[in-house]
């Protein structure tokens, strides 16, 4: 998928994270309300386009070329960076490190962190409908799984957008 399929998942995931996840979380509450939605939105919009941070040309490859240039020699595309269970350590690490925080911090960190998370499954999930698929079951086998067959740029990206966007529409009128 393209990055504006990749970030229209994210505002879905942003969306649904801020409504459904977040509320859910225990932590401090001192971010609730609408920069506490803010928050957990700018972390999925980052975790919607982060997994491609291992291919060197899209667009947050781009933005972050050291680490993008290192990730990409080292594991490649696809690979490990696309796979849930780095994705689950990763965020979870993020998240227990934002209780060593304290206060409104904590609470914004954690906020980011949930919105993250959210962002980067969208991304995975996305993934898998394209053709080259992800490496969904890693580390017991490197074998990549899909469950459709889109190519990038193409029919799957319009559909997946619109789907997206009839889920956004859904989550703000409340029908979901
Ligand atoms: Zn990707």
């Amino acid at each position: 998928m393209n990055k504006p399929a990749h970030l229209m998942g994210g505002v879905a995931a942003g969306i649904a994270a801020a409504k459904y996840i977040a509320p859910t979380v225990p932590y401090s509450g001192l971010v609730d309300g609408i920069v506490g939605s803010g928050v957990v939105f700018c972390g999925a919009l980052l975790g919607s386009l982060l997994p491609d941070i291992d291919h060197r040309h899209s667009y947050i490859g781009r933005k972050l070329k050291i680490a993008s240039f290192i990730i990409s020699k080292t594991l490649g595309h696809r690979s490990v960076v696309h796979t849930p269970l780095i994705i689950f350590a990763f965020t979870a690490f993020l998240f227990f490190l934002s209780n060593e925080l304290i206060g409104e911090a904590q609470a914004l960190a954690k906020s980011f962190v949930i919105g993250l998370s959210a962002g980067m499954w969208s991304h995975l999930l996305l993934d898998l409908m394209t053709k080259r698929g992800i490496p969904l079951l890693y580390p017991f086998t490197k074998k990549s799984f899909r469950i459709a067959n889109f190519k990038g740029g193409g029919i799957g990206d319009s559909l997946t957008t619109t789907g997206c966007a009839i889920l956004i529409g859904l989550m703000l009128l409340n029908l979901l």
